[in-house]
Protein backbone atom coordinates (compact mmCIF):
# COMPACT_ATOMS: atom_id res chain seq x y z
CA UNK A 1 0.00 0.00 0.00
CA UNK A 2 1.05 3.70 -0.83
CA UNK A 3 -0.22 6.87 -1.76
CA UNK A 4 0.09 8.64 -5.37
CA UNK A 5 0.68 11.41 -6.32
CA UNK A 6 0.82 13.13 -10.00
CA UNK A 7 2.16 16.47 -10.05
CA UNK A 8 1.42 18.28 -13.27
CA UNK A 9 1.02 15.79 -15.59
CA UNK A 10 0.30 16.80 -19.44
CA UNK A 11 0.27 14.38 -22.13
CA UNK A 12 -0.38 14.59 -25.82
CA UNK A 13 -0.89 12.37 -28.81
CA UNK A 14 -0.10 14.36 -31.57
CA UNK A 15 -2.18 17.18 -31.62
CA UNK A 16 -4.95 16.24 -28.87
CA UNK A 17 -4.12 16.99 -25.25
CA UNK A 18 -5.02 14.40 -23.48
CA UNK A 19 -3.83 15.75 -20.06
CA UNK A 20 -3.65 19.49 -19.10
CA UNK A 21 -1.92 19.61 -16.10
CA UNK A 22 -3.19 16.86 -13.98
CA UNK A 23 -2.72 17.13 -9.63
CA UNK A 24 -3.88 14.38 -7.82
CA UNK A 25 -3.41 12.81 -4.22
CA UNK A 26 -4.63 9.73 -3.40
CA UNK A 27 -4.20 8.31 0.07
CA UNK A 28 -2.42 5.07 1.38
CA UNK A 29 -5.87 2.65 1.39
CA UNK A 30 -7.77 5.64 -0.33
CA UNK A 31 -10.52 4.60 -2.60
CA UNK A 32 -10.48 6.97 -5.76
CA UNK A 33 -12.89 7.25 -8.63
CA UNK A 34 -11.66 9.06 -12.07
CA UNK A 35 -15.27 10.18 -13.50
CA UNK A 36 -15.94 11.92 -16.05
CA UNK A 37 -17.27 11.99 -20.08
CA UNK A 38 -15.90 10.10 -22.97
CA UNK A 39 -12.49 11.42 -23.87
CA UNK A 40 -11.86 13.48 -21.35
CA UNK A 41 -8.47 11.51 -20.17
CA UNK A 42 -9.14 9.04 -17.19
CA UNK A 43 -7.55 6.27 -19.02
CA UNK A 44 -5.04 8.08 -20.10
CA UNK A 45 -4.38 9.04 -16.22
CA UNK A 46 -4.78 5.58 -15.17
CA UNK A 47 -2.10 3.80 -17.96
CA UNK A 48 0.26 7.04 -16.48
CA UNK A 49 0.16 5.80 -12.83
CA UNK A 50 0.38 2.20 -14.18
CA UNK A 51 3.31 2.99 -16.66
CA UNK A 52 1.92 2.06 -19.41
CA UNK A 53 1.96 5.48 -21.05
CA UNK A 54 4.68 8.32 -20.13
CA UNK A 55 3.68 11.46 -19.37
CA UNK A 56 5.45 14.72 -21.60
CA UNK A 57 5.57 16.52 -18.28
CA UNK A 58 4.94 15.89 -14.83
CA UNK A 59 6.08 13.64 -12.58
CA UNK A 60 3.96 10.40 -10.86
CA UNK A 61 5.16 9.58 -7.14
CA UNK A 62 4.99 6.50 -5.04
CA UNK A 63 4.73 7.12 -1.27
CA UNK A 64 8.27 9.12 -1.58
CA UNK A 65 9.77 7.41 -4.64
CA UNK A 66 9.71 8.82 -8.11
CA UNK A 67 8.16 6.48 -10.52
CA UNK A 68 7.46 8.51 -13.29
CA UNK A 69 10.08 6.78 -15.86
CA UNK A 70 9.75 3.44 -13.90
CA UNK A 71 8.01 0.57 -16.20
CA UNK A 72 5.52 -1.28 -15.17
CA UNK A 73 6.55 -4.16 -13.59
CA UNK A 74 8.87 -2.31 -11.37
CA UNK A 75 5.63 -0.37 -9.39
CA UNK A 76 3.67 -2.91 -8.17
CA UNK A 77 0.61 -2.26 -9.62
CA UNK A 78 -2.11 -4.18 -11.01
CA UNK A 79 -4.85 -3.03 -13.40
CA UNK A 80 -8.47 -4.47 -14.32
CA UNK A 81 -9.80 -3.68 -17.69
CA UNK A 82 -13.42 -3.26 -18.89
CA UNK A 83 -12.50 -6.30 -20.93
CA UNK A 84 -11.57 -9.22 -18.60
CA UNK A 85 -8.16 -9.79 -19.99
CA UNK A 86 -8.06 -13.48 -18.85
CA UNK A 87 -6.35 -15.86 -20.96
CA UNK A 88 -8.82 -18.14 -22.67
CA UNK A 89 -6.22 -21.32 -22.82
CA UNK A 90 -5.48 -21.82 -19.11
CA UNK A 91 -8.00 -22.57 -16.40
CA UNK A 92 -9.32 -20.13 -13.64
CA UNK A 93 -6.71 -21.40 -11.38
CA UNK A 94 -4.09 -20.55 -13.82
CA UNK A 95 -5.23 -17.18 -14.81
CA UNK A 96 -4.95 -16.30 -11.09
CA UNK A 97 -1.47 -18.13 -10.67
CA UNK A 98 0.14 -16.42 -13.53
CA UNK A 99 1.64 -13.09 -12.33
CA UNK A 100 3.04 -15.24 -9.45
CA UNK A 101 4.68 -17.68 -11.32
CA UNK A 102 6.36 -15.31 -13.49
CA UNK A 103 7.89 -13.82 -10.60
CA UNK A 104 9.25 -16.78 -9.22
CA UNK A 105 6.69 -17.78 -6.63
CA UNK A 106 7.49 -21.22 -4.88
CA UNK A 107 4.29 -23.87 -6.18
CA UNK A 108 2.91 -24.24 -2.36
CA UNK A 109 3.18 -20.34 -1.62
CA UNK A 110 1.08 -20.14 -5.23
CA UNK A 111 -1.52 -22.27 -4.40
CA UNK A 112 -2.22 -20.41 -0.87
CA UNK A 113 -1.97 -16.88 -2.58
CA UNK A 114 -4.63 -18.15 -5.06
CA UNK A 115 -6.85 -19.77 -2.73
CA UNK A 116 -6.98 -16.67 -1.07
CA UNK A 117 -7.88 -14.46 -3.60
CA UNK A 118 -10.28 -16.98 -5.08
CA UNK A 119 -12.39 -17.12 -1.65
CA UNK A 120 -12.35 -13.23 -1.54
CA UNK A 121 -14.05 -12.95 -5.17
CA UNK A 122 -16.10 -15.90 -3.84
CA UNK A 123 -14.88 -18.17 -6.89
CA UNK A 124 -12.79 -21.36 -5.38
CA UNK A 125 -15.70 -23.49 -7.07
CA UNK A 126 -14.37 -22.75 -10.46
CA UNK A 127 -10.42 -23.04 -10.43
CA UNK A 128 -10.61 -26.07 -12.76
CA UNK A 129 -12.59 -24.52 -15.06
CA UNK A 130 -11.71 -22.70 -18.66
CA UNK A 131 -12.84 -19.08 -19.16
CA UNK A 132 -15.25 -19.79 -21.78
CA UNK A 133 -17.16 -22.16 -19.13
CA UNK A 134 -18.05 -18.86 -16.85
CA UNK A 135 -20.28 -15.64 -16.96
CA UNK A 136 -19.15 -12.42 -17.58
CA UNK A 137 -19.49 -11.47 -13.81
CA UNK A 138 -17.09 -14.42 -13.06
CA UNK A 139 -14.49 -13.49 -15.98
CA UNK A 140 -14.70 -10.61 -14.49
CA UNK A 141 -13.81 -11.79 -10.81
CA UNK A 142 -11.51 -13.75 -12.18
CA UNK A 143 -9.76 -10.70 -13.90
CA UNK A 144 -9.90 -9.02 -10.21
CA UNK A 145 -8.59 -11.87 -8.66
CA UNK A 146 -5.26 -12.30 -10.50
CA UNK A 147 -5.32 -8.57 -10.11
CA UNK A 148 -5.09 -9.00 -6.40
CA UNK A 149 -2.93 -12.00 -6.15
CA UNK A 150 0.25 -10.09 -6.33
CA UNK A 151 -1.38 -7.60 -3.51
CA UNK A 152 -0.36 -4.70 -5.38
CA UNK A 153 0.65 -1.39 -3.86
CA UNK A 154 -1.93 -0.08 -5.62
CA UNK A 155 -5.47 -1.62 -7.67
CA UNK A 156 -6.41 0.39 -11.27
CA UNK A 157 -9.62 -0.77 -12.80
CA UNK A 158 -10.90 1.04 -15.81
CA UNK A 159 -14.14 0.48 -16.49
CA UNK A 160 -14.57 -2.84 -15.04
CA UNK A 161 -18.19 -3.24 -14.76
CA UNK A 162 -19.28 -1.58 -17.47
CA UNK A 163 -19.42 -4.90 -20.21
CA UNK A 164 -21.91 -6.67 -16.86
CA UNK A 165 -25.68 -6.61 -17.41
CA UNK A 166 -27.43 -3.73 -14.84
CA UNK A 167 -28.44 -6.24 -12.38
CA UNK A 168 -25.04 -7.67 -11.82
CA UNK A 169 -23.50 -4.51 -11.80
CA UNK A 170 -25.26 -3.01 -8.72
CA UNK A 171 -24.26 -6.25 -7.15
CA UNK A 172 -20.46 -6.05 -8.01
CA UNK A 173 -20.40 -2.51 -7.28
CA UNK A 174 -20.75 -3.02 -3.05
CA UNK A 175 -18.65 -6.49 -3.75
CA UNK A 176 -15.65 -4.49 -5.25
CA UNK A 177 -15.83 -2.19 -2.27
CA UNK A 178 -16.44 -4.36 0.46
CA UNK A 179 -13.32 -6.17 -1.07
CA UNK A 180 -11.13 -3.00 -1.30
CA UNK A 181 -12.17 -1.98 2.36
CA UNK A 182 -10.94 -5.46 3.30
CA UNK A 183 -7.67 -5.71 1.87
CA UNK A 184 -7.13 -1.64 2.04
CA UNK A 185 -5.44 -1.42 -1.43
CA UNK A 186 -4.73 2.11 -2.88
CA UNK A 187 -7.42 2.11 -5.89
CA UNK A 188 -8.24 4.11 -8.46
CA UNK A 189 -10.80 3.20 -10.45
CA UNK A 190 -12.62 5.14 -13.62
CA UNK A 191 -15.88 5.13 -14.96
CA UNK A 192 -18.12 7.48 -17.06
CA UNK A 193 -20.85 6.50 -14.62
CA UNK A 194 -21.80 8.90 -11.86
CA UNK A 195 -23.66 6.59 -10.00
CA UNK A 196 -21.24 4.22 -9.77
CA UNK A 197 -18.77 6.78 -8.34
CA UNK A 198 -20.72 7.98 -6.04
CA UNK A 199 -21.09 4.96 -4.61
CA UNK A 200 -17.89 3.37 -4.28
CA UNK A 201 -15.50 6.29 -4.19
CA UNK A 202 -14.17 7.53 -0.84
CA UNK A 203 -13.31 10.74 -3.10
CA UNK A 204 -14.04 11.30 -6.65
CA UNK A 205 -11.78 13.09 -9.08
CA UNK A 206 -14.61 14.89 -11.67
CA UNK A 207 -12.17 15.31 -15.15
CA UNK A 208 -13.54 17.24 -18.10
CA UNK A 209 -10.98 18.40 -21.19
CA UNK A 210 -8.30 16.84 -19.83
CA UNK A 211 -8.09 18.70 -16.50
CA UNK A 212 -9.67 17.73 -13.19
CA UNK A 213 -12.61 19.95 -11.91
CA UNK A 214 -12.81 19.17 -8.85
CA UNK A 215 -11.79 16.62 -5.86
CA UNK A 216 -14.04 15.75 -3.31
CA UNK A 217 -16.56 12.96 -1.08
CA UNK A 218 -19.23 12.43 -2.81
CA UNK A 219 -21.24 14.59 -0.43
CA UNK A 220 -18.86 17.41 -1.37
CA UNK A 221 -19.53 17.37 -5.49
CA UNK A 222 -23.01 16.75 -5.26
CA UNK A 223 -23.98 19.30 -2.39
CA UNK A 224 -20.63 21.41 -3.04
CA UNK A 225 -19.78 22.09 -6.69
CA UNK A 226 -17.23 24.08 -7.41
CA UNK A 227 -18.26 24.93 -11.05
CA UNK A 228 -20.98 24.34 -13.23
CA UNK A 229 -19.42 21.42 -14.75
CA UNK A 230 -19.61 19.29 -11.89
CA UNK A 231 -22.99 20.81 -10.98
CA UNK A 232 -24.45 19.58 -14.00
CA UNK A 233 -22.38 16.16 -14.44
CA UNK A 234 -23.51 14.84 -11.19
CA UNK A 235 -27.09 14.15 -10.42
CA UNK A 236 -30.46 12.82 -12.35
CA UNK A 237 -32.62 13.92 -13.38
CA UNK A 238 -29.61 16.95 -14.20
CA UNK A 239 -29.54 19.84 -12.16
CA UNK A 240 -31.51 23.09 -13.55
CA UNK A 241 -30.01 25.90 -14.84
CA UNK A 242 -31.48 29.30 -15.92
CA UNK A 243 -29.97 32.96 -16.45
CA UNK A 244 -30.40 35.45 -14.29
CA UNK A 245 -29.62 39.37 -13.86
CA UNK A 246 -28.96 40.71 -10.61
CA UNK A 247 -30.96 43.51 -10.00
CA UNK A 248 -32.47 45.72 -6.90
CA UNK A 249 -35.92 45.64 -6.36
CA UNK A 250 -37.08 47.80 -3.32
CA UNK A 251 -33.58 47.56 -1.53
CA UNK A 252 -33.54 43.83 -2.11
CA UNK A 253 -31.07 41.74 -4.43
CA UNK A 254 -33.13 40.22 -6.82
CA UNK A 255 -32.42 37.66 -9.64
CA UNK A 256 -34.43 38.24 -12.33
CA UNK A 257 -34.77 35.02 -14.64
CA UNK A 258 -37.48 37.00 -17.03
CA UNK A 259 -40.52 34.51 -16.33
CA UNK A 260 -39.95 34.54 -12.53
CA UNK A 261 -37.84 36.21 -9.73
CA UNK A 262 -35.92 35.35 -6.92
CA UNK A 263 -35.78 37.79 -4.14
CA UNK A 264 -32.94 36.33 -2.10
CA UNK A 265 -32.45 36.54 1.55
CA UNK A 266 -29.57 39.21 3.32
CA UNK A 267 -26.52 36.39 3.43
CA UNK A 268 -26.66 35.38 0.00
CA UNK A 269 -27.58 39.17 -1.06
CA UNK A 270 -24.22 40.31 0.58
CA UNK A 271 -22.57 38.04 -1.90
CA UNK A 272 -24.41 39.19 -4.89
CA UNK A 273 -23.98 42.96 -4.62
CA UNK A 274 -20.47 43.09 -6.69
CA UNK A 275 -22.73 41.54 -9.60
CA UNK A 276 -25.76 44.00 -9.41
CA UNK A 277 -26.20 43.98 -13.58
CA UNK A 278 -25.01 41.23 -14.49
CA UNK A 279 -26.17 37.99 -15.48
CA UNK A 280 -25.19 34.84 -13.55
CA UNK A 281 -26.52 31.41 -13.97
CA UNK A 282 -28.15 29.78 -11.06
CA UNK A 283 -28.80 25.79 -10.40
CA UNK A 284 -31.56 24.45 -8.45
CA UNK A 285 -31.59 20.43 -7.93
CA UNK A 286 -34.84 19.10 -9.37
CA UNK A 287 -35.32 17.33 -5.94
CA UNK A 288 -35.28 20.96 -4.64
CA UNK A 289 -38.03 22.62 -6.20
CA UNK A 290 -41.17 21.58 -4.79
CA UNK A 291 -45.02 21.50 -6.33
CA UNK A 292 -47.48 23.70 -4.26
CA UNK A 293 -48.91 20.87 -2.49
CA UNK A 294 -45.42 18.97 -1.77
CA UNK A 295 -44.14 21.39 0.39
CA UNK A 296 -41.84 19.70 2.63
CA UNK A 297 -41.60 20.98 6.38
CA UNK A 298 -38.29 20.69 6.32
CA UNK A 299 -38.11 23.35 2.98
CA UNK A 300 -35.79 26.41 3.29
CA UNK A 301 -36.88 29.77 1.84
CA UNK A 302 -39.38 29.60 -1.35
CA UNK A 303 -39.51 31.25 -4.46
CA UNK A 304 -42.63 30.89 -6.55
CA UNK A 305 -42.47 29.95 -9.87
CA UNK A 306 -45.35 28.90 -12.59
CA UNK A 307 -45.72 27.24 -15.45
CA UNK A 308 -47.68 24.63 -18.18
CA UNK A 309 -47.00 21.08 -17.26
CA UNK A 310 -44.89 19.86 -20.65
CA UNK A 311 -44.71 16.23 -19.71
CA UNK A 312 -44.10 14.09 -16.36
CA UNK A 313 -42.54 10.78 -16.36
CA UNK A 314 -43.57 8.09 -13.81
CA UNK A 315 -40.68 6.07 -12.76
CA UNK A 316 -42.62 4.72 -9.74
CA UNK A 317 -40.39 5.46 -7.20
CA UNK A 318 -40.38 9.24 -8.36
CA UNK A 319 -42.16 11.48 -10.73
CA UNK A 320 -40.64 13.42 -12.77
CA UNK A 321 -42.27 16.81 -13.95
CA UNK A 322 -41.04 19.48 -17.01
CA UNK A 323 -42.00 22.40 -16.19
CA UNK A 324 -42.02 25.19 -19.16
CA UNK A 325 -41.87 28.63 -16.98
CA UNK A 326 -42.08 31.00 -20.72
CA UNK A 327 -38.79 30.36 -21.34
CA UNK A 328 -37.20 27.86 -19.00
CA UNK A 329 -37.96 24.59 -18.71
CA UNK A 330 -37.66 23.57 -15.07
CA UNK A 331 -37.47 19.86 -14.36
CA UNK A 332 -39.03 18.69 -10.79
CA UNK A 333 -38.13 15.39 -8.99
CA UNK A 334 -40.90 14.49 -6.55
CA UNK A 335 -40.88 11.28 -4.57
CA UNK A 336 -43.39 9.02 -5.21
CA UNK A 337 -46.44 8.27 -7.66
CA UNK A 338 -48.25 11.35 -8.47
CA UNK A 339 -50.78 12.52 -11.06
CA UNK A 340 -51.88 16.21 -12.01
CA UNK A 341 -54.86 17.03 -13.61
CA UNK A 342 -54.48 20.64 -14.40
CA UNK A 343 -52.16 21.33 -17.05
CA UNK A 344 -50.67 24.69 -14.60
CA UNK A 345 -48.66 24.02 -11.79
CA UNK A 346 -47.40 26.20 -9.14
CA UNK A 347 -43.89 25.22 -7.64
CA UNK A 348 -40.90 26.76 -5.51
CA UNK A 349 -37.83 26.95 -5.41
CA UNK A 350 -35.60 26.19 -2.09
CA UNK A 351 -33.90 29.35 -2.04
CA UNK A 352 -31.12 28.13 0.57
CA UNK A 353 -30.46 25.25 -1.96
CA UNK A 354 -29.46 27.26 -5.04
CA UNK A 355 -26.49 27.27 -6.67
CA UNK A 356 -25.35 30.54 -8.31
CA UNK A 357 -21.95 30.25 -11.07
CA UNK A 358 -20.53 33.07 -12.54
CA UNK A 359 -20.95 34.05 -16.37
CA UNK A 360 -17.91 34.28 -17.72
CA UNK A 361 -15.95 31.13 -16.24
CA UNK A 362 -19.14 28.90 -14.87
CA UNK A 363 -17.04 29.11 -11.53
CA UNK A 364 -19.25 28.95 -8.18
CA UNK A 365 -20.11 31.96 -6.17
CA UNK A 366 -22.32 30.94 -4.17
P1 LIG B 1 -13.37 6.91 -22.41
O1 LIG B 1 -14.31 7.08 -21.25
O2 LIG B 1 -14.07 7.06 -23.74
O3 LIG B 1 -12.51 5.70 -22.31
P2 LIG B 1 -11.26 8.60 -21.36
O4 LIG B 1 -11.75 9.67 -20.47
O5 LIG B 1 -10.67 7.40 -20.74
O6 LIG B 1 -12.39 8.20 -22.40
P3 LIG B 1 -8.75 8.81 -22.77
O7 LIG B 1 -8.85 7.43 -23.34
O8 LIG B 1 -7.80 9.02 -21.68
O9 LIG B 1 -10.19 9.31 -22.31
O10 LIG B 1 -8.43 9.79 -23.97
C1 LIG B 1 -8.18 11.18 -23.80
C2 LIG B 1 -7.93 11.82 -25.15
O11 LIG B 1 -6.71 11.34 -25.70
C3 LIG B 1 -8.99 11.51 -26.20
O12 LIG B 1 -9.16 12.64 -26.99
C4 LIG B 1 -8.38 10.37 -26.99
O13 LIG B 1 -8.89 10.35 -28.30
C5 LIG B 1 -6.91 10.70 -26.94
N1 LIG B 1 -6.07 9.49 -26.98
C6 LIG B 1 -5.98 8.55 -26.02
N2 LIG B 1 -5.08 7.60 -26.35
C7 LIG B 1 -4.59 7.95 -27.56
C8 LIG B 1 -3.61 7.38 -28.45
N3 LIG B 1 -2.96 6.27 -28.14
N4 LIG B 1 -3.38 8.03 -29.60
C9 LIG B 1 -4.03 9.18 -29.91
N5 LIG B 1 -4.94 9.76 -29.12
C10 LIG B 1 -5.23 9.18 -27.97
Amino acid sequence: MVDVHLRNVVKRFGKTVALRGIDLDVNNGEFIVLLGPSGCGKTTTLRIIAGLERPDKGRVIFGNKDVTYLPPRERNVSMVFQSYAVWPHMKVFDNIAFPLKIKGIPKEEIRKKVRWAAELLQIEELLDRYPHQLSGGQRQRVAVARAIVVEPDVLLMDEPLSNLDALLRVKMRSELKKLQRKIKVTTIYVTHDQVEAMTMGDRIAVMNNGMIMQIGTPDEVYNKPTNKFVAGFIGTPQMNFFDATVTVENDKIVLDAGDFKIEVPEDIAKILREYIGKTVIVGIRPEHVYPEEFIPSKAGRLAKIQGKIDFIEPLGSDTIIHLNTGSNIIVIKLSGSHKFLEETLRAYIDIDKIHIFKKEDEKVII
